[in-house]
């Protein structure tokens, strides 16, 4: 016998989302010596930033990367991705050689648990770093970027417009040449968005460069900057290719920084 759900069951079943999201991240933590549960929680809110560190004690780090999924809550495969992406390092830790990777699946949990792409205040949160004070979801991730001072940061995201995968170009000159050859490879998963115009911005070769103010990224006064990926896939495409795009995307990106930034180094 089924009976319709009151409002604060519905209410609470949502909250599940992001709570299942962690509660399956933490048991991969939970087994692997490799993987820790690092979550933050805002000091006068609060607010729990879902948090999980990647690294191998046996191997020297030389790099730090964060990856960032869901601060448009609505963008689901980014969620998803991240969380395959803890399981996968497991299985095959030799894709996070010399990295120490900082995995942040839900940064927006209130748009996430409510399927909203904005934040509890209705601001578009990706517009808000380094600019407005009062969201505390940001803030917290602007503490992080600050104390981290990441080597890389890979943005996950879901367009509803797009035709295709495509990224946006930020951050230090190298992005460009980790972003194409990734577009290039996960071509076989989900083709490019070619058009010479996407989300309103110029685009070539499937890349923006520059775009909105205000998305997650270093801090200016950071040297030097970091290489800044905004990786997108089309809503349109069945979940599991997006994830799948995601994932050879990033393994893609990690493994030419590595090689790249390793010609400077006798590794
Ligand atoms: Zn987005």
């Amino acid at each position: 016998m089924s009976h319709p759900l009151d409002q604060s069951s519905f209410t609470s079943l949502y909250r599940q989302r992001s709570a299942s999201i962690i509660h399956y991240g933490d048991l991969l933590s939970a087994r692997s010596g490799h993987l820790d549960a690092l979550h933050v929680t805002h000091p006068h809110t609060g607010k729990l930033l879902a948090r999980y560190r990647w690294r191998d004690p046996s191997s020297p780090t030389f790099y730090r990367v964060g990856i960032f999924a869901d601060i448009h809550g609505d963008e689901e495969s980014g969620v998803v991705a991240a969380i395959q992406l803890l399981r996968e390092l497991q299985i095959n830790p030799d894709i996070s050689e010399f990295y120490e990777l900082f995995v942040y699946p839900i940064c927006n949990p209130w748009g996430f648990d409510a399927g909203r792409r904005e934040g509890k205040s209705g601001k578009d949160l990706n517009r808000c770093f380094w600019r407005d004070r009062e969201e505390s979801e940001v803030r917290l991730l602007e503490q992080e970027l600050r104390a981290t001072q990441f080597d890389g940061i890979i943005s996950l995201h879901t367009d509803d417009t797009s035709e295709g995968i495509y990224g946006y170009v930020n951050g230090n000159t190298l992005t460009r040449h980790l972003l194409e050859p990734a577009l290039r490879v996960t071509s076989s998963i989900i083709p490019r968005d070619d058009r010479s115009e996407i989300d309103t911005h110029p685009a070539n070769d499937s890349m923006i460069f520059g775009g909105y103010q205000g998305i997650l990224g270093a801090p200016e006064e950071q040297h030097p900057q970091p290489f800044s990926i905004v990786f997108e896939t089309p809503h349109h495409a069945p979940l599991g290719k997006q994830v799948e795009a995601h994932l050879s995307a990033i393994r893609e990106i990690l493994s030419l920084f590595r090689v790249i930034s390793s010609e400077g180094r006798d590794i």
